[in-house]
């Protein structure tokens, strides 16, 4: 006999932790050991400077070496992972890998990355206890006859609901139970799915026109390629998603589907529920934390193979995907305004890269950038430039406010706009008014000394809100109750100045004989699915005026809706931005868009101070491409995108001496270090002080982004591995907002 000793290998692994840390240095992996197997892209607890904290799985190795002897080659401690947490990775392969290019794109950490990509239920850095919900069904068992005729029936009906809910059965609990002890049924857990709640809809029966089809074969036809769709309003684009998302599954092909801001594209949700039903999931930020965590699985499990939602479902985890559909691509939520700061469509086309897939971009007013690509055959080019059925687009009226007084008409609502308003109600249909301004009045102005509210920690005026009665400030958390008298001078009469959408809601009833409206902004709709219930009664004319800001622009199709009413279109068009005469021509034409989409046709006052602006009188005659072609000689002349690139560098602290220092420190740098480079300021922001920080704004205009990055980077690093003085820098590449 031969005596065999086996010697026990114990495994042991080397496990690579990203963890979640204000400060970027740490932004690097930390290394565990683990007993066991850890899959990589899961969560882990793990021991950090005595606490406890969450980590994300990045590589894992298998090691063959002791724990001591690791200790001496690596110089320091090892400690083991407490606890996993997560029985599925949460991010495939593609997704680890986008994170890794996000990261180095926007200089984020790679962690904020992860933290973009998921779930606020599933980040890296939270273990909220989102469960997955169960619900007890009951099903018939073995063949067999319940003892009384009571318990026959319920049986029967058993039998014919196959996968019923115990709470759906109308039978009693003790009659069930009776089954159950008869062997004859069982009731059992099953995992059942949150599903959000979308807008119902009837369907349309519906024959695409040449123009759709030759839209859809052109795509078709095209492979790993970006398509514009230029369509005006009601050209019919989302009947040419549903076809083109039908196509790609068909095909076997996921598709993802990007709309701006979800509470303002309801709409889009609903059509894509209705034709595909089951295979859509929805994902956004109005979700319930349960909701999203439930769609989010279905899509990670393969269980759908659409994926309608706001800017973050561009990371949906489909596999196989054919095409990215990005709707009102020119709308300025795309761009995410907090760390990563990227661009939904860079990211898209990464994607697309990956799979080989299409994207399709589609708007009445494309972005600037996306229209000149297609001018120089970067991206094809598609036109859908009349409305369905040859509806003409609406007749659009520029009301000179200036007029107005000279008339001796001080209402805001100019004569003209009175005049068709009134009448819309009259016949019968219904009427959209824009108002790019919510709260009661701006601000709240003394009579005697003149001095205005502001905010203690911002520098912008604290406007009213008459229904909760108080003085709010929108960039911070701040709010009081208004005054009875001048803080400053004691005087006793403080005047309201300006106004928004809760005034006009009360002009509205004084002015106009049977208006009843419907407010419709950011505080009317903060309630969850309070935007659809708001909507819902639109549609089934419980009011016929829906008065609101920006949110009621895009995507809406109302039939009934026969005027539409901008209130001051020029609120958007004298902020300083480079983008304001174009943000103002896409508003206009957008809400202008929701006029007369049904069969009666539509018209559009357009009241402003600057009736000679050419965003305005190109909106006005729906002339995108006049609007084109002006707006890129500005931009030439004036060198802004899309002739050149451009990064925003916002330096803030609370200290205003300490944040100038800095700012000038890096200008310096920045000179030093750069050669074909245009650098501006320092200059204060916008906004200088927020939320109690000041800030300064450097801008960058280049156009070969290479050493751009290089010393970008240099300067991130410095300032946030070591904090310097508490000053921050946020380098934006693409700036959307220069609040
Ligand atoms: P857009 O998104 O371009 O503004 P929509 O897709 O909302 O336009 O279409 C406008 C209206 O025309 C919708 O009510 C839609 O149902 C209808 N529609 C679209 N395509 C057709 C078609 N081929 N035949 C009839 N109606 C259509
Ligand atoms: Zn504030």
């Amino acid at each position: 006999m031969f005596c065999v000793t086996i010697e026990k290998v114990i495994d042991m692994y080397t496990v690579s932790v990203l963890i979640e840390h204000p400060v970027q240095s740490l932004d690097t992996n930390f290394d565990y050991l683990s007993n066991n197997k850890v899959i990589e892209g899961v969560r882990v607890i793990i021991p950090f400077h005595k606490q406890k904290i969450i980590g994300y799985v990045e590589h894992v190795k298998e090691t063959s070496l002791s724990k001591e002897k690791l200790e001496a080659d690596a110089g320091f401690k090892y400690q083991y992972i407490s606890e996993v947490i997560d029985k599925e990775p949460l991010l495939n392969e593609e997704l680890i890998e986008l994170a890794h290019t996000m990261s180095k794109l926007t200089m984020s950490p790679r962690i904020s990355c992860y933290q973009a990509m998921l779930p606020s239920s599933l980040k890296p850095a939270t273990n909220q206890a989102v469960g997955i919900k169960k619900q007890l069904v009951v099903h018939a068992l073995k063949e067999g006859k319940p003892k009384t005729k009571k318990q026959q029936e319920c049986l029967l009906y058993i039998k014919e609901h196959t996968d019923i809910l115990l709470k759906d059965i109308p039978y009693s609990r003790s009659l069930l139970d009776n089954l159950v002890n008869q062997g004859l049924i069982e009731i059992v857990e099953k995992e059942i799915y949150r599903k959000p709640k979308f807008m119902e809809h009837v369907p349309k029966k519906i024959d695409l026109t040449d123009d759709q089809k030759h839209v859809i074969h052109g795509i078709f036809a095209s492979h790993n390629q970006t398509s514009l769709i230029h369509g005006v309003t009601g050209s019919g684009k989302t009947e040419v998603y549903l076809a083109l998302a039908a196509h790609y599954l068909l095909k076997g092909q996921s598709v993802i589907v990007l709309v701006p801001e979800i509470a303002l594209t309801p709409m889009m949700v609903e059509v894509f529920k209705q034709r595909f039903g089951d295979q859509v999931a929805v994902l956004h930020s109005r979700l319930s934390q349960g909701e999203k965590y439930d769609e989010y699985r279905r899509i990670k499990r393969g269980e759908v193979h659409i994926v309608v939602g706001a800017r973050s479902a561009v990371f949906a985890p489909l596999e196989h995907i054919g095409l990215i559909i990005l709707d009102e691509e020119h709308d300025a939520s795309y761009k995410q305004e907090s760390k990563p700061l990227y661009l939904t469509s860079q990211i898209a086309r990464i994607r697309a890269k990956t799979h080989k897939a299409n994207v399709v971009l589609g708007s009445a007013t494309p972005s600037l950038e996306t229209y000149s690509r297609t001018q120089i055959g970067a991206y094809q080019l598609f036109e859908l430039p009349h409305r369905i059925n040859q509806k003409p687009l609406p007749k659009v009226e520029i009301v000179d406010m200036i007029e107005e007084t000279r008339k001796r008409n001080f209402s805001i609502f100019s004569l003209s706009l009175q005049k068709q308003l009134q009448q819309t109600l009259e016949e019968g249909n219904q009427a959209i008014l824009l108002l790019n301004k919510r709260g009661y009045a701006s601000f709240l102005q003394c009579r005697s000394c003149g001095d205005v509210i502001k905010c203690p920690h911002c520098d912008v005026t604290l406007t009213y809100h008459r229904d909760e009665n108080k003085l709010k400030c929108h960039y911070c958390e701040y709010s009081i109750l208004p005054p009875h008298s001048c803080p400053k001078c004691g005087e006793s009469k403080m005047k309201m100045i300006g106004y928004g959408t809760q005034k006009i809601e009360e002009e509205i009833s004084h002015t106009f004989n049977h208006a009843r409206v419907i407010r419709y902004d950011v505080d009317t709709t903060r309630q969850k699915n309070s935007h659809l219930k708001l909507l819902e009664k639109f549609r089934n004319h419980e009011a016929n005026i829906l008065l609101g800001t920006q949110m009621i622009a895009k995507g809406l199709d109302f039939e009934d809706v026969t005027f539409v009413g901008v209130l001051n279109a020029d609120l958007s068009l004298n902020i300083p931005d480079f983008r304001a005469s174009e943000r103002t021509f896409q508003l206009l034409s957008q809400v202008a868009g929701r006029s007369g989409r049904g069969a009666k046709e539509g018209t559009v006052v357009i009241q402003t101070y600057n009736p000679d602006h050419y965003a305005i009188t190109c909106a006005a005659s729906h002339d995108y491409q006049k609007f084109y072609q002006l707006e890129m000689n500005y931009r030439q002349l004036a060198m802004y995108p899309p002739f050149c690139h451009m990064v925003s560098i916002l330096v803030q602290s609370k200290k205003e001496q300490a944040t100038y220092n800095e700012a000038k420190h890096i200008k310096n740098y920045l000179d030093s270090h750069l050669n074909n480079v245009v650098i501006l300021g320092p200059a204060q922001s916008m906004i200088y002080k927020m939320s109690d920080l000041y800030r300064l704004r450097i801008l960058l205009k280049f156009k070969q982004d290479k050493e751009v990055y290089i010393a970008l980077n240099a300067l991130n690093d410095y300032y946030n591995k070591k904090q310097k003085g508490k000053v921050t820098v946020i380098c934006d590449f693409n700036p959307y907002s220069q609040i």
